[in-house]
């Protein structure tokens, strides 16, 4: 028996359905097991024994993006590759989350100013909730990202404020799917 067994009344709520959730949530985010570039070796050193992401219960890498809620965009995103990474994006389930890992990820790093094939920031593909700098950043930083994005999902609620109803109401624009235009090369 815990701590918190026979100490509260029958009927009294102790929780709100929006803690229940959120905890459920953050309690269980599943990885999608998708790597692109250097950084994805770090990726995997996180879900290890020595790093042990496990512990906060984001260790069940799934093989298919419909089995998974946390997207880590590790690496490099190439032109070339940015509609596959939307595609798997649509096709995990709500809700999901995005981690952009690294600074190619984040900005394009140190392609940015002659990678004319690096897209600049994987938030122009896919929506992102907590970024990661470094190059490569070490698994503890991915640790402290992990962390950071279940604070934000402990802070949501399914509630929908009043003002926005009439918005909510229309259905929200997804991004496009299909290939992503690169822009001109610098000359
Ligand atoms: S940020 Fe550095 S380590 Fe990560 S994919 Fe880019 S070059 Fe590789």
């Amino acid at each position: 028996m815990s701590w918190i067994e026979n100490r509260f009344e029958e009927g009294l709520i102790i929780t709100s359905l929006d803690a229940a959730m959120n905890w459920g949530r953050k309690s269980s985010l599943w990885p999608m097991t998708f790597g692109l570039a250097c950084c994805a070796i770090e990726m995997m050193a996180f879900g290890g024994s020595r790093f042990d992401v496990d512990r906060f219960g984001a260790g069940a890498f799934r093989a298919t993006p419909r089995q998974a809620d946390l997207m880590i965009v590790a690496g490099t995103v190439t032109y070339k590759m940015a509609s596959r990474v939307r595609r798997l994006y649509h096709q995990m389930p709500d809700p999901k989350y995005v981690i952009a890992m690294g600074a190619c990820t984040v900005g394009g790093g140190p392609y940015f100013k002659y990678g004319y094939h690096v897209v600049k920031g994987v938030d122009m593909v896919v929506p992102v909730d907590v970024y990661v700098p470094g190059c490569p950043p070490r698994p503890e930083a991915l640790l402290e990202a992990l962390m950071r994005l279940q604070d934000k999902i402990s802070a949501q609620t399914i509630a929908r404020p009043a003002t926005r109803r009439a918005a909510a109401a229309a259905p929200a624009p997804e991004p496009a799917a299909g290939p992503i235009a690169s822009p001109a090369p610098a000359v």
